[in-house]
């Protein structure tokens, strides 16, 4: 077998502790280290042969070992199951491609938040997007038809890196979740944002209490204006902007 697939004398697969660390060499790395040092791409693989290469490191049942095994594709592996590929048995999975060697600390930085932190989430948001106010299931702005799909994104742009806690988290639409090339601001700082509110005249603070204490926006006629014209095309925009400046005397 390749010597890479050793650390020391030992396969990596049967290592206790990452190199150099106290730290428990966990299933993930065996797993992945075992499939690609023994399996080509295209190979068959059972649940049982698995479960003897990690000894006593294997979960008691196959579905924690699946689930395992399915951890491996945000690292980019490829399995085909037998839901996948009929006749297949029930335990066999077949090989499609080999992903980071996160044995050897290769890994792609998802930091992606667990399902019970993506609720909490979603939960404390009331199931709304924190962007355009919609709720979940609930139709856009003259999209009678459309239906406002929930998505938990990061605070800060790009923040891939930074921790997934709920802190760092907000709940979006999918529209809204989208533009990931329009950089966000920075989160804010409560200082700065304690003293634009404080400039608030009265009726504005009343409207935001009313936003903060229903925890979402209220959408005003205002807004519902705003977004029916930005449907509209450039010209006819245009022509708004036009009406607008002479209704208010400006520019
Ligand atoms: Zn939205």
């Amino acid at each position: 077998m390749d010597d890479e697939a050793f650390y020391e004398g030992v396969p990596w697969w049967e290592l206790k502790k990452w190199p150099g660390k106290n730290v428990k060499f966990g299933g993930r790395p065996k797993l992945a280290a075992y499939l690609y040092f023994n399996y080509e791409v295209g190979n068959t693989f059972r649940m049982k042969e698995l479960r003897r290469a990690l000894g006593d490191d294997a979960p008691a049942d196959d579905e924690h070992l699946n689930r395992r095994l399915r951890q491996l594709r945000d690292q980019d592996w490829r399995f085909d199951s037998y839901k996948d590929l009929a006749g297949q048995d029930v335990d066999a999975y077949v090989l499609k491609a080999k992903g980071k060697r996160i044995w050897l600390g290769e890994r792609n930085r998802l930091d992606k938040p667990s399902q019970a932190v993506r609720r909490e989430v979603i939960e404390r948001d009331l199931n709304r997007c924190v962007v355009c106010g919609v709720g979940a299931g609930e139709p856009y702005d003259r999209e009678p038809d459309s239906k406002a799909r929930m998505t938990v994104g990061h605070r800060v742009a790009g923040a891939r890196l930074a921790s997934a806690s709920p802190d760092n988290l907000q709940t979006e639409c999918s529209r809204c979740n989208e533009p990931a090339g329009d950089t966000p601001p920075n989160p804010e700082r409560l200082d700065e944002v304690m003293s634009v509110v404080s400039r608030l005249g009265v009726k504005d603070k009343t409207a935001l209490l009313d936003w903060l204490t229903a925890g979402r926006r209220i959408r005003n006629k205002v807004d519902v204006a705003y977004d029916r014209i930005r449907r509209l095309s450039t010209t006819e925009r245009e022509a708004v902007v036009q009406r607008l400046r002479e209704a208010t005397r400006r520019g």
